[in-house]
C-alpha cells in the first residue's frame, strides 16, 4: 500500500498543516469549514454569500469558475471573469478562496488570483496536471476520483509532493456505487484509514457524496466524529437558482444552522469548529 512518502519518516500520527492563510490553517485543531456556490455566478452571489458567512462560520470560499460538466451543452463557468469576482470578493472581504484547475494552461491565472487550487474528481488522474501543481506556489486541493482506490488517491497526492508542493489536502467527496438514490456513496471509512496512512490533512464534502441537501448535515457530522480536517458544503443564496449542482445546495441559513451544530462534536474529538456567536443569516 502507497503512503505519502513523508509518513514514512515520521510519526504515523504526524499532520503536516497546510496553510491557506494567515489564519486558516488544514491540519491543526481548528476543523475548517470551506463553503460556497458550486458555481461563481455574479459578483452579487459571491458577496451575499461572503457577507454573510465569512469569515465565521465559513473560513475559506469556493466556487468553480472552470467547471467539469458532464454535458458539453450546459454552463462550462465564468472563466477568467469568474476569477476577478473570486479575487474582488477575497480583497473585500479578507477571505481566502479556492477554486477548481482542469488544465495546466489555467494554473498561472488560477494561482494569481485564488489562495487554493482544487483538482475535480474528473482530474485526480491527470498526471500532467498534477505534475504542473506541483511548481504552482500555491496548496492543492485534491479530491477523490469518482471510483478511485485509495493507492490511487495517494498515488496522485504523491505527484504532487514529489514535483515540488508540500502542501496538499484530501478531499473525500462520495465514491460510486449500485444505488443512484445517493449521487455517489460517502466513504468514511476511507477518512479514517487515510488518517492513518498519510500525514496530509483530510477533508470531507458531504454535498458531492449525497447529492441531496437533507443528508449533508448528518453526514458533516459524521466526518467530524471521524477524525476529518475540515468540511466543504455547497451552499447559494437562492439554492433552487444555482445553475449547477442546485438540489444540493444548502441556504446559507441552513449553513449557518449546520456550523452552529458542529462544536459539541468536534470538542468530543479534541477539535474546535470556529463560530460567530451572533451571527444571524438573514
Ligand atoms: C465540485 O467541487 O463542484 C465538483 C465538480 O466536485 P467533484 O470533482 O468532487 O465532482
Ligand atoms: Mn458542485
Amino acid at each position: 500500500m502507497l503512503t505519502t512518502k513523508l509518513n514514512e519518516k515520521t510519526h504515523p500520527q504526524h499532520k503536516t498543516p497546510v496553510q491557506l492563510s494567515e489564519s486558516v490553517t488544514f491540519g491543526g485543531a481548528e476543523v475548517v469549514i470551506v463553503g460556497g456556490p458550486c458555481t461563481v455566478e455574479s459578483i452579487t452571489q459571491m458577496e451575499t454569500v461572503a457577507r454573510k458567512l465569512g469569515n465565521a462560520p465559513v473560513q475559506a470560499l469556493r466556487g468553480g469558475v472552470y467547471k467539469p460538466r458532464t454535458s458539453p451543452y450546459s454552463f462550462q463557468g465564468l472563466g477568467q471573469e469568474g476569477l476577478e469576482i473570486l479575487a474582488r470578493v477575497r480583497q473585500k472581504f479578507g477571505i481566502p478562496v479556492i477554486t477548481e484547475v482542469m488544465a495546466v494552461s489555467q494554473i498561472e491565472a488560477i494561482a494569481t488570483h485564488a489562495d487554493m487550487l482544487q483538482v475535480g474528481s474528473r482530474n485526480m488522474q491527470n498526471f500532467d496536471l498534477l505534475k504542473a501543481l506541483g511548481q504552482a506556489g500555491k496548496p492543492v486541493l485534491l479530491k477523490r476520483g469518482l471510483s478511485a482506490t485509495l493507492e490511487e488517491f495517494l498515488g496522485a497526492a504523491e505527484y504532487i509532493l514529489s514535483h515540488g508542493n508540500p502542501n496538499v489536502v484530501l478531499c473525500e467527496r462520495g465514491i460510486r456505487s449500485f444505488d443512484a438514490y445517493t449521487r455517489n456513496v460517502l466513504d468514511l471509512g476511507a477518512v479514517v484509514a487515510l488518517q492513518q496512512l498519510t500525514h496530509l490533512p483530510v477533508i470531507v464534502d458531504p454535498s458531492h457524496a449525497t447529492g441531496k441537501r437533507e443528508l449533508i448535515a448528518p453526514l458533516a457530522k459524521a466526518a467530524i466524529a471521524c477524525g476529518a480536517d475540515g468540511l466543504l458544503i455547497e451552499c447559494h443564496p437562492e439554492p433552487e437558482k444555482s445553475v449547477s449542482d442546485a438540489r444540493q445546495a444548502l441556504s446559507l441559513e441552513a449553513m449557518v444552522e449546520l456550523v452552529r451544530s458542529l462544536p459539541p462534536l468536534a470538542a468530543a474529538v479534541g477539535r474546535t469548529v470556529r463560530i460567530v456567536e451572533d451571527l444571524v443569516a438573514a
